[in-house]
């Protein structure tokens, strides 16, 4: 997978992006990120990217230009392929499993990162295929959102997670967030493991990792069991 991300503070990303799991995609080659500097595609002597609404009001708001001609320039560049241009934005769809998943199928994004007031509402009607939320709060800035939304679709792209078990018992598969966890020591602070997870009886285990994510699901959050496909045990 390629993603572009277009941005005013390029510099932001590099300590996320080349750590952990993200880093160790792109070693395996399954992923390739550009970062542009969005004041690279202005034509003016100052880089200006902003100007004021016109109407009036607080704040100033990203011109398209730049931004349609980032676009343009990242796609003349991959020649064909077909290309998913997302605008990380507050009013966009909510960021769910689902829709990582679903961006997790392309080849190629393009995020777009606003500043200031947002962006100039052409970019939203001509440039962008998807908006996209990562919740019900305002930043200052796309960056993070953009590093959120990365995050949660390269670690699903096959072969990046080692153990890839993983993706298929973690929250919000099967409409259930997971079972709760423990590790060593068995007894710690007066605390002990529940019994069942050390009697080493796998078929016990799965029926009580079952019945405790449905637990912890009805508890916190009933609405996922709405179309809930895992059986009670
Ligand atoms: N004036 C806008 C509004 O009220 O909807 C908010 C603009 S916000 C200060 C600046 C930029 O931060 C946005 O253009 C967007 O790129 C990003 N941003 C802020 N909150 C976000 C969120 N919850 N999800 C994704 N991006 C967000």
């Amino acid at each position: 997978m390629r993603i572009d991300i277009i941005t005013i503070f390029p510099k932001m990303f590099a300590p996320v992006l080349n750590e952990s799991i993200m880093l160790r995609a792109q070693d395996k080659g399954k992923v390739k990120f550009h970062i542009h500097d969005l004041r690279d595609y202005t034509s003016d002597k100052h880089r200006k990217v902003d100007d004021r609404p016109f109407g009036g009001g607080s704040g100033m708001l990203m011109q398209p230009e730049p931004i349609f001609k980032a676009v343009e320039h990242i796609k003349s560049k991959i020649k064909g392929k077909k290309s998913k241009v997302i605008l990380l934005c507050p009013q966009g769809e909510k960021l769910t499993q689902k829709i990582a998943k679903n961006i997790s199928k392309e080849k190629h994004i393009i995020l777009i990162c606003g500043h200031y007031e947002g962006v100039d509402e052409r970019v939203r009607e001509k440039l962008v295929d998807e908006e996209i939320s990562i919740g019900d709060y305002v930043l200052t800035g796309g960056e993070l959102a953009a590093m959120v939304l990365v995050d949660s679709v390269v670690r699903l792209l096959p072969g990046v997670l080692g153990d890839k078990n993983s993706l298929n018992f973690e929250s919000f598969e099967g409409n259930l967030l997971e079972h709760p966890h423990y590790t060593r020591p068995a007894n710690f602070r007066k605390m002990s493991v529940p019994e069942v997870l050390l009697s080493g009886d796998h078929k016990k285990i799965e029926a009580w990792r079952n019945k405790e994510a449905l637990k912890r699901t009805r508890a916190r959050r009933p609405d996922l069991l709405k179309s809930n496909v895992r059986k009670e045990n």
